[in-house]
C-alpha cells in the first residue's frame, strides 16, 4: 500500500523563480549580441554585451584570472573568475566600443 506523500503545493518558491531567470538570461546571453572586446592594457579577450546603459554582461572566454593581473587579484582573493569584475581598462575598453556602436541593443 503506498501513502500518498506528495506534498501540496502552495504558491511559487521564490528561489526556484530566480534559478529559472537565471538560466533564461543564460540561453539568451549566449546566442545573442555578445560582442567580442579586448582589454588594451592586459589583452584578455572577453564576450560584451550592453543589455542597458548601465548594464553589462561580460563572459569570460580566456583564462582571464592569468592573463589579467587586476581579475588575478581578486581570484587570488577568493572571487570566482567568473563572478570576478573586469579591470578597469577593460571597463573602458567596453565603454568605447559602445561609443563606436558595436552592441545592438533590442
Ligand atoms: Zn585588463
Amino acid at each position: 500500500m503506498a501513502a500518498d506523500t506528495t506534498p501540496t503545493s502552495i504558491g511559487p518558491a521564490p528561489v526556484d523563480e530566480v534559478r529559472t531567470q537565471t538560466r533564461a538570461e543564460t540561453d539568451e546571453f549566449l546566442t545573442s549580441g555578445l560582442v567580442p572586446v579586448t582589454c588594451a592594457a592586459c589583452a584578455t579577450t572577453v564576450l560584451a554585451k550592453k543589455n542597458s546603459p548601465q548594464h553589462t554582461s561580460i563572459q569570460w572566454i580566456s583564462d582571464a584570472a592569468t592573463s589579467c593581473p587586476e581579475l588575478a587579484e581578486q581570484v587570488a582573493a577568493g572571487t570566482p573568475s567568473a563572478r570576478a569584475r573586469p579591470c578597469a581598462r577593460l571597463r573602458e575598453s567596453i565603454a568605447a566600443a559602445d561609443r563606436e556602436g558595436v552592441f545592438r541593443r533590442a
